[in-house]
C-alpha cells in the first residue's frame, strides 16, 4: 500500500530551498531553467519519490547524463554506468530504479538477480548499445574464432552473454593489454576501437583490434576544427573528450577519458575554462559540483537520457507497469554476469 502524499507548506518551502541551492549554477539544458520558480514545482514531486523510495525499500541510481532535478532531487547514487551498477548490487534494496538508459538497468538486473530493476521510460534505447545484436556477434565470431571477444559496457545483456570479457573506458587498455590473444574482437564501438588501438600502439602493446560498427550519437559528431577556434577564442582553455570521440578529436583534447575520469580531471586542474566534448548532463554536474570553473558551452543532449523525467521515475517506483520492469532469460543473466565478472578479476575497480 503506498501512502497517499500530504506534504505541509514548510516541507513544501523547504524541499524548495534545498532543491534551488543544489541547482544554483546550472545551466545545461538549452531552454530549461532551475530557477526558485521550476524548483517550487519540483518540490512535491521530489519530496513523493524519496518518501516512496523508503516504503518500497528502492534505491534510484541517476546516471550523470540524466537532468539534475532527477540526480540531486531523488538519486541516491550518481555516475556511470559501472559505478552504478556496482552501487545497485552493494545496496542490497529490493527495487532499483534506473534513471539512466535501458543497457544500463539490464546490467544492474545482471548483476542483482534478486531485485526488482526498473526503467522511467522504456524508449531509452541508445543508438552504441543498439547497433549490435546478440545474433550478429555471434555471426562475427565466426568469421574470427581466434579472436577475443571484448564488449564495452555499453552493450547489451545479448551481447555481454556472447563475449569473454567486459570492458569500461577506464579499463579498457588494461584489459585488453592482458588479454593472451593478439586478435580482440572489439564491440560494439567502431570509435573506441580505433582509438584503442591508437593508444595501444602509443603503449607499445601489439594488438590486432577488429570493430564493429556501432557510434555513439553525442560523441561521434564533435569536430576537431571546433576545438581549435575555441581554443582561439579562450586561451588557456582545456579540452576534454570522452573516448566514444573520433580519434581526430581524441588527438586534439587535452584528456581523454571515462566520465569519471573526465570529472576528477576537471575537479583537480587550476584552468579557468572547460571544453566539454561529451553529453551536457555532465556539464550539469560540474556546475553543480565544481562551481568556480567556466564551461564554454559545446556539449551535445543525448535524447535517450533526457526521457527520464521525475513523473516517469514516480510511476516506475509507485506501480511499475510491466514495460518498465526489466526481465533477463536467466541462462542470458548468467553467461553475461560471466562477463563482467571477468572484468572485475582482471581490473578488480575503475
Ligand atoms: S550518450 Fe551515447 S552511449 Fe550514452 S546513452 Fe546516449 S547514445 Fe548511448
Amino acid at each position: 500500500m503506498v501512502s497517499t502524499p500530504a506534504f505541509t507548506a514548510a516541507e513544501l518551502e523547504a524541499e524548495t530551498t534545498r532543491l534551488f541551492k543544489a541547482f544554483l549554477h546550472v545551466d545545461c539544458t538549452p531552454g530549461k531553467s532551475w530557477d526558485y520558480e521550476a524548483c517550487r514545482k519540483f518540490a512535491p514531486l521530489t519530496l513523493e519519490i524519496n518518501r516512496l523510495k523508503q516504503e518500497k525499500d528502492a534505491v534510484i541510481l541517476t546516471h550523470s547524463y540524466v537532468e539534475p532535478e532527477i540526480v540531486y532531487g531523488v538519486g541516491d547514487f550518481k555516475g556511470d554506468s559501472y559505478f552504478l551498477s556496482l552501487m545497485a548490487r552493494e545496496a542490497k534494496a529490493k527495487m532499483i530504479v534506473f534513471a539512466g538508459v535501458v543497457f544500463m538497468a539490464e546490467t544492474a538486473k545482471i548483476l542483482s538477480p534478486d531485485a526488482t530493476v526498473v526503467v522511467p521510460d522504456r524508449g531509452s534505447g541508445c543508438s552504441l548499445a543498439d547497433s549490435l545484436t546478440g545474433d550478429q556477434l555471434r555471426k562475427l565470431k565466426a568469421a574470427y574464432p581466434d579472436a577475443a571477444v571484448v564488449c564495452y559496457i555499453n552493450s547489451t545483456a545479448d551481447v555481454k552473454a556472447e563475449s569473454d570479457v567486459c570492458v569500461t573506458s577506464g579499463n579498457v587498455y588494461d584489459i585488453v593489454s592482458a588479454l593472451p590473444q593478439r586478435r580482440i574482437l572489439f564491440v560494439p564501438d567502431r570509435l573506441m576501437g580505433e582509438n584503442i588501438r591508437t593508444e595501444l600502439k602509443r603503449r607499445g602493446v601489439d594488438k590486432e583490434i577488429i570493430t564493429s560498427d556501432g557510434t555513439c550519437i553525442v560523441h561521434d559528431v564533435f569536430d576537431a576544427a571546433a576545438v581549435a577556434d575555441a581554443r582561439a577564442r579562450f586561451p588557456g582553455l582545456k579540452v576534454v573528450a570522452h573516448p566514444e570521440c573520433t580519434p581526430e578529436v581524441a588527438a586534439v583534447a587535452d584528456f581523454v577519458g571515462s566520465t569519471g575520469a573526465m570529472m576528477k580531471y576537471v575537479k583537480t586542474s587550476e584552468a579557468p575554462y572547460y571544453l566539454m566534448l561529451t553529453e551536457c548532463g555532465l556539464v550539469g554536474r560540474l556546475q553543480v559540483e565544481t562551481p568556480d570553473k567556466h564551461f564554454i558551452g559545446g556539449c551535445r543532449l543525448c535524447p535517450y537520457m533526457k526521457l527520464n523525467s521525475l513523473e516517469k521515475v514516480r510511476a516506475a517506483l509507485a506501480a511499475p507497469r510491466p514495460d518498465q520492469i526489466v526481465t533477463l532469460d536467466e541462462n542470458i543473466r548468467r553467461r553475461a554476469a560471466r562477463c563482467i565478472d571477468r572484468m572485475f578479476e582482471l581490473a578488480p575497480r575503475d
